[in-house]
């Protein structure tokens, strides 16, 4: 565990709704033990092993959760057989939970330790090896023993991915002391913060105006690791907005317009991506950050696939397609996202309406797809849209040319890095809402905020996909 983060290890990821029902049976101000069951889906990635909580299921005390003839309490014989029965239908890991006393250390007990060895080899294979263990949490701690089927047991941090997000290890994580550079907002965020910043994978699509602005806020202050993800090239009139684009990265000698069109067609082919763009003023400002630029559609497969391990995604795309996917990735793999735009609405000639939104989602709530933010007409337009494309090699994409400026992106992409920023470093207030959904009107100088709804049966937050992980297909383009 370097940093004091949870990277290239084992976690266990709740989402912030969750965790306040767990606690809130675990911790209800008795002083006594209980217990629950947590039904997770499994995702598995380079930098660890995800296990996803799709269910809370609580142990009513006296009935599920009793004395036991060794003197501890345990979950009952029926109780976990019915459990690990849905667990092994559903391809889910089984994890048992129980609290001691204390606050900030925890560990298992060795009644605990020695119920493991005589109950989770049996478990293990009932569940056809996909992992089986235990958590016992403390009121700000928790520690793991999860079982795997190639016979190893792994500790786990317990992720909380709420608004703030919390992360919760055996006991406080040792944090060194921030590079100096980071004095000024270490002095905000506490060392830890700033390791957190550093342990940090964050995604940004889009790389247009909003992204480009988004993409810098992460690299200065201290993000470790940033995928950016835009298929398109610089276009001149985007020189306005993309920040550390240069104009020599448009090839204006061929793009000017009093060239022939099929050499401006040229310049344009051969302009700089606008990932490329991005990543260069992350390394500008920062030496040690890593990039992974994909100049391609985050909707293709293989790179859909990629923002499964981050731990915040960034939207910065104004394309439906790539809502679809991000907004399932949050509920499937419990990674927060925030959307952002703006958008400048001219009728006849006059500016009508601006606003800039930003839209910050946790997982299992404020889905883009419950509140009508990923319209099917779009869908389809924009399917048909990019046929044409293909078929005619160049058209002219409206979102190039709609009205647009630096100063309303800034205030999106500020909002949206700013939200993110105080939730992982635990300073939102707990009582804040766990979505924060807010529009400016500099017209009418009006900040709206908006609280997001929730349909049962939705298929990107609801059953058929939440918590899922790896166990479900991507809403991607099959490549
Ligand atoms: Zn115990
Ligand atoms: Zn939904």
């Amino acid at each position: 565990m370097a940093d004091g983060t949870v990277n290239g290890t084992w976690s266990v990821v709740i989402t912030g709704e969750q965790w306040a029902l767990l606690h809130a049976h675990l911790f209800p101000g008795d002083g006594d033990e209980h217990g629950a069951v947590l039904r997770c889906g499994i995702a598995r990635s380079a930098r660890g092993t995800r296990l996803l909580v799709r269910d809370v299921v609580i142990a009513e005390d006296g009935v599920h959760y009793v004395e036991g003839e060794r003197g501890y309490r345990r979950l009952t014989a029926p109780f976990v057989a019915e459990n690990i029965d849905i667990c092994a239908q559903e391809h889910l890991a089984y994890i048992a939970v129980h609290n001691h006393r204390g606050a900030d250390v925890v560990d298992f007990s060795d009644t605990d330790m020695a119920s493991h060895v005589r109950g989770y080899p049996a478990l293990l294979d009932i569940n056809a090896g996909v992992p089986v263990g235990a958590l016992v949490f403390a009121f700000n701690a928790a520690a793991a023993d999860i079982w795997t089927s190639d016979g190893e047991r792994h500790t786990a941090a317990v992720r909380v991915v709420g608004r703030p997000q919390r992360i919760l290890t055996a006991a406080p994580a040792p944090t060194g002391e921030a590079d100096l550079t980071y004095d000024r907002q270490a002095r905000i965020f506490g060392d830890r913060g700033q390791a957190l910043l550093a342990g940090s994978k964050v995604a940004v699509v889009g790389l247009g105006g909003i992204g480009s602005l988004i993409g810098e806020y992460l690299a200065r202050l201290g993000v470790g690791e940033l995928l950016y993800i835009d298929p398109d090239r610089l276009d001149p009139t985007n020189l306005p907005r993309v920040v550390g684009a240069r104009r020599s990265d448009v090839l204006p000698l061929l793009q000017d317009d009093a060239r022939p069109k099929w050499m401006q067609a040229l310049g344009a082919r051969l302009a700089t991506p606008k990932v490329r763009i991005a990543a260069r003023v992350a390394h500008q400002a920062s030496p040690t950050v890593r990039v992974t630029s994909i100049a391609r559609s985050v909707v293709e497969a293989d790179v859909a696939a990629l923002l499964t391990d981050c731990d915040q995604i960034f939207l910065a795309a104004d394309s439906a397609l790539a809502r679809r996917l991000v907004n399932s990735v949050t509920h499937q793999y419990l990674i927060p996202n925030t959307q952002v735009g703006s958008k400048v609405t001219v009728v006849d000639g006059d500016v009508a309406d601006i606003f800039s939104v930003s839209r910050m989602s946790t997982p299992g709530s404020g889905c883009l797809q419950c509140n009508g933010l990923i319209p099917a007409w779009k869908l389809t337009e924009e399917a048909t849209s990019a046929r044409q494309r293909r078929r005619q090699r160049y058209v002219d994409d409206e979102n190039v040319h709609a009205p647009s400026v630096i100063t309303l992106n800034a205030v999106a992409a500020s909002r949206a890095v700013d939200d993110w920023l105080m939730s992982l470093g635990g300073l939102t207030e707990p009582w804040a809402s766990a979505d924060h959904w807010v529009s400016y009107h500099p017209l009418t100088d009006e900040v709206i905020e908006l609280e997001p709804t929730k349909s049962p049966g939705c298929p990107h937050c609801g059953p058929s996909r939440f918590a899922l992980g790896d166990g479900r297909a991507l809403l991607s383009k099959p490549s």
